[in-house]
């Protein structure tokens, strides 16, 4: 959870436990897994037998499963504690988003560890209570400075994997010269404003390549109804490897752009403005669920996501604008525009012509400088008067106060969690810039 200020971040280190000390805990991950799954029912089963909203203290769930814990799963009493602790956590999180579905399982052999009881990094090791040492194999050491929180240790393919939370502080985020906006389409992110503009290609053409891979394998393992492939484990990894990979190009793809866009954003004194996409995704959500559109849809949340994350992080503030008409009306005279060519509009009352997409981003920015009122920094303060609202027949209608409030933040939640694993890897590649160039319209 992010709280005031702070970013929970999640540093990823590669462990190896001892060549003897292996099977034994994969064996402690696995029973810890079943008891954590048993304890969420059965804590589930109470509140339901007791009809309580609420999960219950501390003392109860203690009294409920702490015995059985250490007798039927083999716990160290340590462990069981967070056991049940986690199991309470995990429940309390799925009520809160409603309790839909049903109850949430792990499914890998996973532990929870709490900082100082539960586990303890020293000299390229992690101890871990009951006496197993952990060889750290890859370490993120830039956020050592850091106090270490919570952990999960988890087996996936292999391989132990030691996710350590970190607070940190977030930065002291920049004050806003202009907006640097941001438009999706399933070809091009582009980022830009009156003066410039960066496009970057989307990465869901070399994901369906993926997608279209697993559907092959699947079809020439079928027979009619008869899906051959679910029941041939060799031909279900494969197929599963393919999804997974096309999910982890757009999940790369949205980090890196994300990244690249905000550290521009503050470079050139930018806040960065980007669509609801919620709209988007909804009128998505209506067409056929081909592959493409799936992960259209897929790459549309993560970019949203990991724009909102990155500009956090690098302190940018963000701001999401309605996207109703953002490609449609004149930049400059709020008229509407006419198509003229491909993906080209053109304005029939002022004659300002332009590609769809700049236009868009010229929109959103200045539906964005409405929102936000005065707070922009007041130097460059007349670069804006080429779309000032008054001159589009909008009301001068601002809102009080900054809409960024600074360290005010939502729902960098667990997933974020998962998300840094990835980012605490990412080795810098600088994304081609498709083009750029000034002023990307005529206006006559
Ligand atoms: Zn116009």
């Amino acid at each position: 959870m992010g709280g005031e200020g702070f970013l929970t971040l999640c540093v990823v280190f590669r462990v190896s436990p001892e060549p003897v000390g292996e099977p034994l805990l994969l064996s402690l991950l696995r029973r810890y897994r079943d008891a954590l799954n048993y304890s969420i029912k059965r804590i589930h089963g109470y509140m339901e037998e007791n009809g309580l909203k609420k999960t219950p203290g501390d003392g109860a769930v203690h009294g409920l499963l702490y015995e059985e814990l250490k007798s039927r799963f083999g716990l160290p009493s340590r462990i069981a504690v967070d056991c049940y602790r986690e199991a309470k956590s995990i429940l309390k999180s799925w009520l809160g988003n409603g309790g839909n579905g049903g109850l949430p399982r792990a499914r890998r052999p996973r532990m929870w560890l709490t900082e100082k009881q539960g586990y303890r990094v020293r000299d390229g090791y992690v101890e871990i209570i009951g006496g197993l040492r952990l060889k750290i194999i890859g370490w993120d050491r830039r956020y050592d400075q850091y106090p270490s929180r919570q952990a999960v240790l988890t087996y996936r393919s292999g391989k132990f994997l030691l996710r350590v939370a970190k607070r940190v502080p977030k930065p002291q985020p920049i004050s806003p010269v202009d907006v640097l906006a941001v438009d999706v389409n399933e070809k091009y992110i582009v980022a830009g404003n009156h003066r410039v503009e960066y496009r970057f290609e989307t990465a869901v053409e070399k994901a369906v390549r993926y997608r279209e891979l697993a559907e092959r394998l699947q079809r020439k393992y079928s027979n009619g109804s008869y899906r051959a492939w679910l029941r041939r484990r060799g031909i279900r990894d494969r197929v599963r490897r393919f999804h997974e990979k096309a999910r982890s190009i757009i999940e790369d793809w949205a980090r890196k752009v994300s990244r690249e866009i905000a550290l521009t954003a503050r470079r050139d004194g930018y806040a960065v403005a980007r669509e609801d996409l919620t709209y988007l995704v909804e009128s998505l959500r209506r067409l056929p669920r081909q592959h493409k559109t799936k992960l259209i849809l897929l790459g549309y949340r993560r970019l949203g996501y990991w724009l909102d994350w990155q500009c956090e992080k690098h302190g940018v503030p963000h701001i999401a604008v309605d996207p109703r008409n953002t490609s449609s009306t004149c930049p400059l005279c709020g008229s509407r525009l006419i198509e003229n060519g491909y993906r080209r509009m053109k304005c029939p009352n002022c004659g300002f012509e332009a590609d769809r997409d700049t236009v868009a981003v010229l929109n959103i920015r200045r539906k964005a400088l409405l929102q936000m009122g005065g707070s922009l920094t007041t130097p460059t303060a007349p670069q804006m008067t080429d779309v000032a609202p008054n001159r589009c027949g909008e009301p001068v209608n601002r809102p009080k106060g900054n809409p960024f409030r600074a360290g005010r933040r939502s729902d960098l939640g667990d997933a974020s969690l998962t998300a840094w694993l990835n980012d605490s890897t990412y080795t810098a590649t600088r994304i081609p810039r498709q083009a750029l160039w000034r002023a990307p319209y005529t206006c006559s």
